[in-house]
């Protein structure tokens, strides 16, 4: 029987570890098989092969990500967006509707604004923060409700209890994008979501050298998921799998740290003459922090802040910068700012992206574990010279 583990820390290192280890192994080995010996498996899902996700190296992280958001079951896929789009195709038939956040990841908004209505799909966007106007957006169609736990670049909190309320009442799934947050800051399935998704990426793989994505719930859905997946193809190959398992044992040493050092470097922000406004639930005046106080353990390693001076401020700071590495992408050991602009959100219109208040000036920090003290030096001299 999988032995059960209290806390967080425990459960990142010993979870899902095969017993008795394998040759006595501290770490979980790759298998790079694509297929393995046949016993009788049956069906087809159970048949060992790399695609249908249920390699020993898929197996053990299963049981971890499962035990860190205290799930019935995970999966892992070869990316964010493959667990993103596999749950909707799965969660989703031609025909149905499905209610989404406003001011969603760039790759998920365009999938769910460009791609949906060639499946049959339809969908509406709700304001996170008004729970009362979601129910006019309601159809009968409508199947499921889709959030994100810290939205990206602006970092704000929808009204997490009342989504999940909501989809109770009118008999929809509750889907949350768990990225920004991770299992270290915030566990949906604690606070009643269906299914927590991720981009593993981010933070739970933490150092910049896989794409990678989980989903995590029931049982019975994951199983439905898993089916989907296989015939979708987006699994994760065990060397990524072996990475992703080896990155996530420290991932509470590493959010820990990247809460209060991206805690630091907002307040830095809030109080610097060349910065207009800062975007950090962990701020007071952020207007979100009484739900991210009540939500969550941390409010994450990811900052966004206006400079003053408009665009041309903006590119000064991130020509400047010596530290911070100037790349799109988020949640690993290293600091790296970017204009979404120009990286995230490139793939919006204008009047997209002016609705959904994203600015020229505005930069987005993805806080490392360097010492924050060079970081806030790195960030004042690159302030110097934006006006
Ligand atoms: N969700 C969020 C919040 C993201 O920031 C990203 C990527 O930046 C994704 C999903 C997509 O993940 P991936 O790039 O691993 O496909």
């Amino acid at each position: 029987m999988a032995r059960k583990f209290k806390s967080l820390e425990t459960q990142l290192i010993h979870a899902g570890e095969p017993e008795p280890r394998i040759e006595g192994a501290v770490s979980m080995p790759i298998f790079q098989s694509a297929t393995f010996e046949y016993f009788g498996e049956s069906p087809y899902d159970d048949l060992r092969y790399i695609r249908l996700n249920n390699t020993p190296n898929h197996k053990a992280l299963h049981q971890k990500l499962a035990a860190l958001e205290k799930g019935e079951e995970a999966l892992v896929t070869a990316s964010g967006m493959a667990a993103i789009s596999t749950t909707f195709f799965t969660v989703l038939s031609s025909g149905d509707h499905l209610l989404a956040q406003k001011g969603l990841y760039g790759g998920t908004h365009d999938f769910i604004s460009k791609d949906f209505s060639s499946f049959g799909l339809s969908f509406d966007f709700i304001d996170g923060d008004d729970p009362d106007s979601w129910k006019e957006k309601l159809r009968p169609n409508t199947r499921a409700v889709y959030v994100e736990s810290l939205t990206n670049p602006l970092l704000e909190v929808a009204d997490l209890k009342a989504v999940v309320e909501f989809a109770r009442e009118n008999d929809l799934l509750s889907l949350i994008d768990n990225t920004f947050t991770s299992p270290v800051n915030f566990r949906p399935l604690e606070w009643g979501f269906d299914l927590s998704l991720h981009s593993a990426t981010k933070y739970l793989n933490g150092h910049s050298d896989i794409v990678a994505g989980a989903v995590i719930g029931r049982a019975s859905q994951i199983e439905k998921i898993r089916h989907r997946l296989n015939h979708l193809g987006g699994s994760l190959d065990p060397h990524a799998c072996f990475l992703l398992h080896r990155g996530i044992k420290t991932l509470a040493l590493r959010v820990r740290y990247q809460n209060e050092s991206a805690l630091k470097i907002a307040q830095f922000l809030d109080n610097h003459p060349a910065v207009d406004k800062v975007h950090y639930p962990g701020l007071p005046t952020h207007p979100h922090h009484q739900r991210a106080c009540e939500f969550f353990e941390g409010c994450g390693g990811m900052v966004s802040f206006e400079v003053k001076g408009g665009l041309e401020a903006a590119q000064r700071f991130i020509e400047q910068t010596t530290l911070a590495i100037v790349a799109p992408s988020l949640g690993g050991v290293e600091t790296l700012v970017t204009r979404p602009v120009t990286t995230t959100h490139s793939g919006l219109s204008l009047p997209e992206r002016q609705q959904l208040g994203i600015t020229d000036n505005l930069i987005r920090i993805s806080v490392g574990i360097e010492a924050t003290q060079d970081l806030i030096e790195d960030f004042d001299q690159a302030l110097s010279v934006t006006s």
